[in-house]
């Protein structure tokens, strides 16, 4: 029981955590941005600071979103938690520098709408890559319910008495009867999962 609370404690702080990665991180390149475009936009025509403006912000939004792209499914295990940091880094970085032109000539009401949306993705985002049905099985299966179903306790049982789904299985090595998501039999220690 207090296991179960200290994991969901954790995943908790986890999100936390991510989340003002995420944060810090949009803030702190957005100041960064700004202070390259004041540096290198000195004594250009407005012309051609609307021009560079765009190619800087656009060039390095798109660089962060990639590289977060191409970065994320390559973590695994704990690393996973940076790799949806890395994610959320990306997204919120392209609909921040393209909002920015865009708004430009909006009134601030219009602003403040986009913004409301884009933290709304970002939370929907943020959630479903914390969701993963994987996480939600272990933590029905942690609460002694069907990971499958989340409705019937497991118990003894060998099947889930809600959806019959097989919720113990033999272990290869010694034939107890181990949890269908145990990582190691508690019978003989032999690992269950390749
Ligand atoms: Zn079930
Ligand atoms: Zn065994």
């Amino acid at each position: 029981m207090s296991q179960e609370v200290e994991e969901r404690e954790l995943t908790r702080a986890e999100k936390i955590l991510a989340a003002a990665m995420v944060g810090l991180l949009f803030l702190g390149t957005v100041e960064a941005l700004h202070l390259a475009e004041v540096r290198a936009l000195r004594g250009m025509t407005a012309e051609e600071r609307w021009v560079w403006s765009r190619v800087l912000y656009y060039g390095v939004s798109f660089s962060i979103a990639l590289a977060a792209i191409l970065l994320a499914p390559r973590l695994r295990g704990f690393a996973r938690t940076f790799g949806s940091v890395a994610l959320g880094y990306g997204l919120l970085m392209l609909i921040w520098s393209v909002g920015k032109f865009i708004l430009d000539c909006l009134p601030e009401v219009a602003a403040a709408f986009a913004g409301a949306a884009a933290a709304g993705g970002g939370l929907w985002y943020l959630r479903r890559s914390y969701y993963t049905p994987e996480r939600v099985a272990y933590s029905r299966y942690m609460k002694g319910v069907c990971p499958f179903c989340g409705k019937g306790r497991i118990g003894e049982h060998r099947y889930c008495p809600m959806c019959g789904a097989s919720v113990r299985v033999e272990c290869r090595t010694c034939g107890a009867l181990v949890g269908v998501l145990d990582a190691y039999c508690p019978a003989c220690g032999s690992p269950l999962r390749e």
